[in-house]
């Protein structure tokens, strides 16, 4: 019972869905048709914010929360640089905060220095934030993303690749460990490397991967405190960055306990109920989508700006 009630607290302080990695793209241009009723209280914030396909030119901001907010100012991470390259650019969800988009091209480097060969990058967030049509219950204020578990390969790879390739599952069939197929010293470098950089507040990875990082970190374990489980997680792993100084409507997460979270702390995770989750007997409700009015007042003139 204990577990279960710690699990639900980590579901509502860590607002990370399972956002899907290996779910495919698309290279047609698939424009949204317009909403009959914008304007409409009801109307679902990620309706509105799913169909800006530009930022507001404006200083750069993160407001409100992770998992309700929304974004001015951003800038998009190139599609291509040395040490990375975007994926799924169909989304349009490479925008970040300008610190996000730096914290990025840090780690594509630091990362080549450990062995990886570069960064493979899913979603960011979208040009103004918001909450998204698919696949992410956070991400909504440019300071999250998603980074393959996958390296980056020598050559460019083409719009098609980028649109269609799936990022490897690193979790055994049994979800009770790592893969030892597939998973290498490297992604523990990698993800240490991420937890290491003094931007950084949470990063997020399914609890099997968790558990070969403990194994793995030898006798320096500051990093793993930063480090959390989380469902799914298992293609990609996922960063969040704090709240810039230049954002003081963003509002910040708890700090994680300071135990490395290594241990007896991830049972719950490897509990039946976790592993098998059982369909629910009467079928749920449909979730509640945030409207306007669950968002900090402000993201009404970030939507709104030409
Ligand atoms: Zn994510």
């Amino acid at each position: 019972m204990l577990g279960l009630l710690r699990g639900l607290l980590l579901l509502l302080v860590a607002g990370a869905a399972p956002a899907l990695a290996q779910d495919p793209g698309s290279v047609e241009d698939k424009r949204l048709p317009p909403l009959a009723n914008p304007g409409a209280p009801s109307t679902p914030a990620r309706e509105l914010f799913g169909r800006k396909t530009e930022p507001v030119p404006l200083a750069a901001r993160s407001i409100g929360f992770y998992s309700h907010g929304c974004l001015a100012g951003a800038v998009a991470l190139p599609i291509n640089g040395a040490t990375w390259q975007v994926m799924r650019l169909s989304r349009n969800r490479n925008w970040g905060h300008p610190k996000l988009v730096a914290f990025l091209e840090r780690l594509a480097e630091k990362a080549k220095k450990v062995g990886w060969n570069g960064l493979l990058v899913g979603d960011m967030s979208q040009p103004r934030g918001g909450p998204m049509l698919s696949g992410h219950t956070s991400h909504q204020v440019g300071l999250d993303a998603d980074i393959w578990l996958t390296p980056m390969p020598e050559r460019k790879l083409s719009r098609e690749e980028r649109e269609f390739t799936s990022a490897i599952e690193m979790v055994r069939e049994d979800r009770l460990d790592i893969d030892p197929k597939v998973w290498t010293h490297e992604h523990t470098e990698l993800i240490r490397t991420a937890a290491e950089d003094p931007g950084v507040e949470r990063i997020f990875v399914n609890a099997a991967i968790k558990k070969a990082l403990c194994r793995e970190a030898g006798s320096n374990r500051a990093w793993l405190a930063k480090v959390r489980p989380w469902t799914g997680h298992d293609y990609h792993f996922h960063v969040r960055i704090y709240c810039p100084p230049d954002s003081p409507q963003c509002e910040p997460q708890p700090p994680p306990e300071p135990s490395d979270g290594c241990g007896h702390e991830l049972d719950y995770w490897f509990t039946d109920a976790v592993i098998h989750p059982q369909a629910p007997l009467i079928p749920e409700p449909p979730k509640h989508q945030l409207t306007m009015a669950n968002l900090p007042a402000s993201c009404r003139a970030v939507l709104m700006a030409p």
